[in-house]
């Protein structure tokens, strides 16, 4: 059975959709990219623009996976702020890649405008904070990014709060004005149209089963169920979808599930009562809650977009509505009676350390991956910085390769337990407050 885009609101609201054929028979590249998320499609169009020919293997269809199905919200930096880089790299190292924190976000833009993607783009994105410690940690946090030369996140306090989100749960928070959301899936089939009409190609329903991993003097070759391409490189791309078709790349990460769901439209004035500004926000919790408003949806009126929830090892959580809809209600009890259209799960690469994973395999096979939750922009960097170094320009490709990662406690078997017990104890510091 061919896998096709879960049955989500954004799948349901995309645009009309190029259908890209499978692989058949033999071809030959400069660059294959094995997976058409965001890193995958930002790799290519960052390759395509410097001229190289490329083809991208998708198991199922554009944006597919993760970057089809995520909360669409711009949250710039990583999943560990840049004070933790520095703490694993020492102050110098972590400069370069404090430099490239904002730098995503800009990307995006860029291509929106570019290559005129119709994805809803919204500006502004919102850290919500229910303690004074959380509160503290945003004080901190835009002294930090200020130190790095980013000066767009604006404090708010307890009245400044609830004119952006209308509800009575956070003391406080942060409003980045560099943050913002998009539809997802809808950006990822405007980059696609965008890599196509440059000369790339696209091939779904081609699943990378075995790549030959090739040398110095061969170069490696890919294969699919019924086709092959042979390339000087090689990006993969496929993150918590990848499965084990790179073993050293599963050992070090732990793909994991979150769940969103999707309201039935509102009316307008109920849509602008929770959210007036239009702001995505994220809570300041270790396990966190995310919501937006959609666009609107056909002249139906808006929804509301409100995801959390971790799954440990991706399994298929039992019942989405029944685990995200009170989380929901806690947050936006006015809700209640609202009914739920949509519901579905995606899931993304959580790291050890949660920064990212990039770097060589061999001589000609490149991978980024393991955004460890927030990959909205990091994917659209690691793309720019991916294709950088195919140009031959490594510096900031070996800033991230300088990470250390390291493997799960517990290995294959006792990861999922041990790291969900670690969560648990996070989380539950969150609700005392300590
Ligand atoms: C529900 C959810 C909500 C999220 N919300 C946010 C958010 O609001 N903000 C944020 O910053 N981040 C968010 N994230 C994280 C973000 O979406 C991801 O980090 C990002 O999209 C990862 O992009 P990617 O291209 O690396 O991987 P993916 O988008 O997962 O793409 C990988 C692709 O590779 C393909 N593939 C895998 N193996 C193969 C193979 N062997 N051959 C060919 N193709 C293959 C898959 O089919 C898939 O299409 C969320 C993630 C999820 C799951």
């Amino acid at each position: 059975m061919l896998l096709q885009h879960t049955h989500s609101y954004y799948a349901a609201s995309r645009h009309p959709k190029v259908a890209y054929p499978a692989l058949v028979g033999a071809v030959d590249t400069d660059v294959c990219v094995i997976g058409a998320g965001y890193t995958g499609l930002s790799t290519a169009l960052h390759l395509l623009e410097h001229g190289f020919k490329v083809t991208v293997l998708e198991a199922a269809q554009v944006g597919f996976g993760a970057s089809g199905r995520n909360g669409g919200q711009i949250v710039n930096s990583y999943s560990r702020d840049i004070d933790a880089i520095e703490r694993q790299v020492g102050a110098e190292p972590a400069r370069l890649l404090a430099a490239m924190a904002f730098e995503g976000g800009r990307i995006i833009r860029q291509r929106v405008a570019k290559y005129g993607i119709q994805c809803d783009l919204k500006e502004g994105g919102v850290f919500a904070a229910f303690t004074g410690k959380q509160m503290r940690h945003l004080e901190t946090q835009q002294k930090l990014w200020a130190r790095h030369g980013y000066t767009q996140l604006e404090l708010l306090d307890a009245g400044a709060i609830r004119s952006v989100v209308a509800t009575e749960r956070y003391i406080g928070g942060a409003l980045d004005h560099g943050g913002g959301h998009i539809h997802p899936l809808n950006l990822a089939l405007g980059e696609a149209a965008a890599l196509v009409s440059l000369g790339g190609v696209i091939h779904e329903h081609s699943p990378a089963v075995r790549i030959d991993r090739g040398s110095a003097q061969t170069p490696p070759v890919v294969h699919t169920p019924q086709g092959q391409v042979r390339a000087r490189f090689v990006v993969v791309a496929g993150n918590a979808y990848l499965d084990g078709l790179l073993p050293e790349l599963a050992t070090k990460s732990m793909p994991c599930g979150t769940q969103v769901i999707a309201t039935e439209p509102l009316t307008e004035d109920l849509a602008r009562s929770l959210l007036p500004q239009d702001h995505c926000v994220e809570d300041c919790n270790y396990l966190l809650d995310y919501f937006r408003l959609s666009a609107n949806d056909q002249g139906r009126g808006r929804r509301l977009l409100y995801g959390g929830g971790v799954v440990y090892g991706a399994r298929d959580p039992a019942n989405i509505e029944a685990t995200i809809r009170p989380k929901m209600l806690k947050t936006f009890p006015q809700l209640r009676g609202v009914k739920i259209d949509y519901a579905w799960t995606g899931n993304f690469l959580l790291t050890l350390s949660r920064l990212p994973q990039m770097g060589r395999l061999g001589d000609n096979i490149y991978y980024s991956q393991g955004c460890s939750g927030h990959g909205v922009t990091f994917t659209h960097l690691a793309g720019k910085v991916l294709a950088e170094a195919l140009r031959g320009q490594a510096e900031r490709f070996d800033a991230f390769g300088a990470l250390p990662h390291y493997p799960f406690p517990g290995g294959r078997l006792f990861r999922v337990p041990l790291t969900a017990l670690g969560a648990w104890y996070y989380s539950l510091r969150d609700k005392l407050g300590v």
